[in-house]
């Protein structure tokens, strides 16, 4: 699994490479068993239930890492934070942010474009209760590694969504830059800002989930400014 990951060429390759992952047994039984149970709303969709590659352009200067997809969003529809709720809030922010050409994604045939921006997570297959273990975080990190190499050339500014995003950052920086990641590592906060030499800025958002929006904890205009922070540290217009 690493070597196909490092032997990816292009994010097509690595896109198509990683939908056929199998490596870790719970979460591979896990995403299969929702794709065949299906929520009722969903019951005459046929789920992906697949691992869930990221979405948008090999020169973005702008990546959104998350966390993993959710069973019946990226894992129903194939396309990551595609159909749920938390996709909802993400992508009205990014088209606000004139970063999506539409404020909706519903499926992976609807038209959506990202500019400048890749949107990927820490982990590819949706979890149990959102929660994958540090083993399938470790298991799943190469996929990450190789696809934050093949948009290194124009990346400039990565916004973590969540605590989780945050902390799977620091291990790209000694995989993919060679760096040291600082020590202690820097806290995660929502409006949290690292930078290091010669790597991405780091961007702390509270992550888009319900548990976050529908509470309040993340408004839309907390999204904003994440957004228009990490353009002007991108360049991007
Ligand atoms: S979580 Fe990652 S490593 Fe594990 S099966 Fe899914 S794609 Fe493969």
């Amino acid at each position: 699994m690493v070597a196909r990951a490092a032997r990816a060429t292009d994010l097509a390759d690595l896109d198509g490479a990683v939908s056929d992952c199998f490596a870790c047994p719970r979460l591979v039984a896990w995403r299969e068993e929702v794709a065949r149970v299906k929520r009722a709303a969903f019951r005459d969709q046929d789920y992906w239930g697949r691992p869930v590659p990221g979405l948008g352009p090999q020169d973005a200067r702008i990546a959104v890492l998350g966390l993993a997809p959710a069973a019946h969003g990226g894992n129903r529809t194939g396309r990551i934070f595609t159909g749920d709720r938390s996709g909802d809030v993400l992508f009205a922010a990014l088209h606000r942010a004139g970063l999506a050409n539409q404020p909706t994604s519903v499926s992976a045939d609807d038209g959506l474009t990202l500019r400048d921006t890749r949107i990927f997570a820490a982990v590819r297959c949706a979890p149990p209760d959102n929660k994958p273990t540090p083993a399938e975080r470790d298991t799943c990190a190469p996929w990450l590694h190789r696809e934050v190499e093949l948009v290194r050339p124009t990346l400039r500014v990565v916004v973590a969504l969540g605590a989780f995003a945050w902390a799977a950052w620091w291990p790209v920086l000694r995989q993919v830059y060679r760096r040291p990641p600082p020590t202690p590592r820097p806290a995660f906060g929502h409006g949290a800002h690292w930078s290091g030499e010669s790597v991405p800025a780091l961007l702390g958002c509270y992550h888009v989930s319900q548990q976050n929006t529908f509470t309040g904890r993340l408004t839309p205009a907390m999204l904003d400014d994440v957004f228009t922070r990490a353009k002007d540290l991108a360049g991007v217009d």
